[in-house]
């Protein structure tokens, strides 16, 4: 392997899942079902990771500056709506030990002056 998965598309790393799998089992006929498993997680793990990245990139909510304070995040500790203040890049691990890197928008309650990544 060696490519970097970021490069990849969907397509790339699903078909890369499919064969690599197969090419594992050749190479190991005689797997218990616990190496099985362990064995297509790691990479079932890599094309979930950067498909929930992707999809959480396209969220509506990664942006809402634009919206009126009625559709727009609250605090969760007295529930005024959120002013935006800018984005931040949020790293989150996933399942498998896969990081995932997000660009959130990062959000100020004028009440409680309190800065804070609303939840999704
Ligand atoms: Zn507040």
């Amino acid at each position: 392997m060696g490519t970097d998965p970021q490069a990849q598309s969907w397509e790339d790393l699903s078909a890369e899942l499919l064969s690599g799998m197969r090419e594992w089992r050749l190479q190991h006929p005689k797997a218990t079902m616990r190496e099985i498993e362990a064995a297509l997680d790691e990479r079932w793990y890599r094309l979930r990771a950067r498909m929930l990245q992707d999809v959480a990139l396209q969220s509506h909510a990664a942006d809402w500056q634009e919206a009126p304070a009625a559709e727009r995040p609250v605090c969760r500790v007295c529930g005024t709506a959120l002013n935006q203040r800018g984005k931040r890049w949020r790293q989150l691990k996933t399942h498998g030990g896969h990081s995932l890197t997000l660009q959130r928008s990062y959000g100020l309650c004028p009440t409680c002056k309190k800065g804070l990544f609303p939840p999704r």
